[in-house]
């Protein structure tokens, strides 16, 4: 019997209507995999804390994260809640509770689903690929930082670490060796994304990643551009595997990938360092359709299992990597039977209608697997 604790920020906008909706699936694990027990407590984070008190993360909600064995988090940031200087909430509280908790490699899974709207006219043989963003250093570091002098000049500057770049480097080919290869041909691989040919510090940090490469000889290396990266996943998204790129880049690519396969509703994240993990959808909180119960959960429900995949893989917990599996493959189902699908998918359900419709399938799989044994 294995207990983890989770600490849920289910934040601002759609947050809480999507964790609410996740807390159902997770809830519906209890019959299928009794030897799993989560215990999950709430806390308040995020604009609306901030509006009334001042405060978007409290000491004792970050000790509270520091403490658990995972976080999840829904959304965080509200467009009319500012901060003084005039910025949102999400940044500082984000950049924030990912330095504290040291994580250091944002996944962010770009995989189409049967059933998920494609934006490309042809998927080819499939698009299952991962981009691995470094999360704490590249452009971000200057988060707080950077300078402005007078209102004529303003400056961010990018800083890449042979540390923060190992270290990312070598989680992706970690990551790739655990994985089935991209769809092309099952060949295990890890591009890395860089501007190698311009700037120095991408060319340091292409360097760092091949240094890095040769630990892992089961495992192809790459390297591409960042513009010409931006064609590929549109042309040939289906001959990636896992990549790794410095933050920004991360940031960018990984909503392009969202766009592929379906739109932020299907887009889950996890941030991970040595001590914590933190997941989230990659969606914001898209105050316009807050409060309908119209958001789609799979984002929420998809990191849900993202984070149940990475306790069990830490914790060497087979029935916790099962308990991930039968989330997503509960997921996959509802999407491909199509028929509790929220607006953004082109249906009509609610929000709870399609946590309800995972629940389902999760208790199906089981009778099934116990029928087949018996
Ligand atoms: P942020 O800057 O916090 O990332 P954003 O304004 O860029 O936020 P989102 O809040 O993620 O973007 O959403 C943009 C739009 O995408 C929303 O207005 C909404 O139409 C759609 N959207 C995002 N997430 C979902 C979801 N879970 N379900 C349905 N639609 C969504």
């Amino acid at each position: 019997m294995a207990t983890y604790n989770i600490a849920l920020l289910p934040g601002d906008g759609i947050g809480p209507e999507c964790m609410a909706a996740t807390e159902v699936v997770l809830g519906a694990l209890a019959e299928p995999f009794p030897d799993l027990v989560l215990n999950w407590s709430a806390y308040r984070a995020g604009a609306e804390r901030f509006r009334e008190t001042g405060v978007a993360l409290p000491d004792d909600v970050l000790q509270s994260c520091l403490d658990a064995d995972a976080v999840l988090l829904s959304a965080i940031g509200l467009p009319d809640v500012r901060m003084p200087d005039g910025t949102e909430v999400q940044p500082t509280m984000m950049v924030g509770l990912r330095r504290a908790l040291n994580v250091y490699a944002a996944v962010r899974p770009v995989k189409l689903y049967k059933g998920a709207p494609c934006a490309l006219r042809d998927a080819g043989p499939g698009i299952d690929f991962v981009i691995i963003r470094e999360n704490l250093e590249g452009l971000f570091a200057s988060f707080g930082g950077g300078a402005a002098v007078d209102d004529e000049v303003a400056t961010d500057t990018l800083i890449v670490t042979r540390r923060g770049t190992a270290r990312v480097a070598k989680f992706a080919f970690e990551l790739a060796q655990r994985r089935a290869g991209r769809p092309t041909d099952g060949k295990k691989m890890v591009t890395c994304v860089d501007k190698a040919n311009v700037f120095r510090s991408f060319a340091f940090f292409r360097s760092v990643f091949f240094d890095v490469a040769r630990e892992f000889s089961d495992v192809a290396a790459e390297a591409v551009y960042v513009d010409a990266m931006s064609l590929y996943m549109v042309t040939r998204p289906w001959d990636f595997d896992v990549v790794v790129t410095e933050n920004q880049f991360g940031d960018i690519l990984s909503d392009l990938g969202a766009g592929l396969v379906g739109g932020l509703g299907l887009g889950p994240s996890g941030e991970i360092g040595e001590d914590h993990g933190l997941f989230q959808p990659s969606h914001g909180t898209a105050p316009q359709i807050a409060g309908q119960g119209i958001a789609n959960p799979m984002a929420t429900v998809l990191s849900a299992a993202m984070m149940l995949d990475w306790l069990g893989d830490r914790h060497g917990d087979a029935n916790c990597l099962a308990a991930s599996r039968a989330i997503e493959d509960a997921t996959a189902r509802v999407l491909r039977q199509g028929q509790w699908l929220t607006p953004d998918l082109g249906g009509r359900a609610s929000t709870m209608d399609v946590a309800k419709a995972i629940a389902a399938e999760l208790v199906e799989a089981r009778d099934a697997a116990r029928n087949a044994t018996t």
